[in-house]
């Protein structure tokens, strides 16, 4: 499963150039918009596999759904969902 391409051994999984070309290349795809919701996207998650950084794995979200979806995986709803939110907490999901 794991290539080893990366031949990474490092806790930051993100590659060197993810901020200044992966991260904006996705956005710029993605017409910076939430593929989620729709609005406008200020985050790019992994849709699955973490160390996978390809496009076909990537996705421009916004910042609430980009929580929402690390904290619940599997919910695409849109709705916002106020309670759970509040409750659930700021659960910081690491580096993506
Ligand atoms: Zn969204």
């Amino acid at each position: 499963m794991s290539g080893g391409w990366t031949g990474s051994n490092r806790r930051n999984e993100l590659p060197a150039d993810w901020y200044t070309r992966i991260r904006p290349a996705i956005l710029e795809r993605d017409g910076h918009r939430c593929q989620s919701c729709g609005r406008p996207a200020t985050d790019v998650d992994h849709i699955g596999d973490k160390h996978d950084h390809r496009p076909c794995n990537l996705q421009a979200l916004c910042g609430w759904c980009h929580r929402h979806k690390t904290s619940q995986q599997g919910n695409r709803s849109p709705n916002r969902r106020r309670d759970t939110e509040a409750r659930t907490g700021e659960r910081h999901p690491g580096l993506t």
